[in-house]
């Protein structure tokens, strides 16, 4: 079963409400990083860990989880609906 850690989002005006981290994907590549320190850091375990949801815009945030080169963060809209990766 997939090691996922949700993190909800509830930033005003965003399309997107929650990011989900998918752990056992996770290779600590940090891409995710690159594109926004203010979003993720890595925890003890050298996954990576969403420490503010709400911090950056939507496109940002999906710039970010582009540059996973393993899709380990997947983001859903209000609805639900799994809007990255399709
Ligand atoms: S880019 Fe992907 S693999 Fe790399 S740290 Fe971020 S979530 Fe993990």
């Amino acid at each position: 079963m997939a090691n996922l850690a949700e993190y909800p989002r509830t930033k005003e005006g965003s399309n997107i409400s929650k990011i989900v981290v998918d752990r056992d994907l996770c290779i600590a590549a940090v891409s995710c990083m690159a594109v926004s320190a203010e979003t993720y850091d890595l925890d003890a375990e050298g996954k990576i860990v969403v420490k503010d949801a709400n911090v950056i815009d939507d496109a940002t945030l999906l710039a970010s989880a582009e540059a996973c080169p393993v899709k380990a963060i997947s983001l859903f809209d209000k609805e639900g609906t799994q809007v990255f990766p399709k």
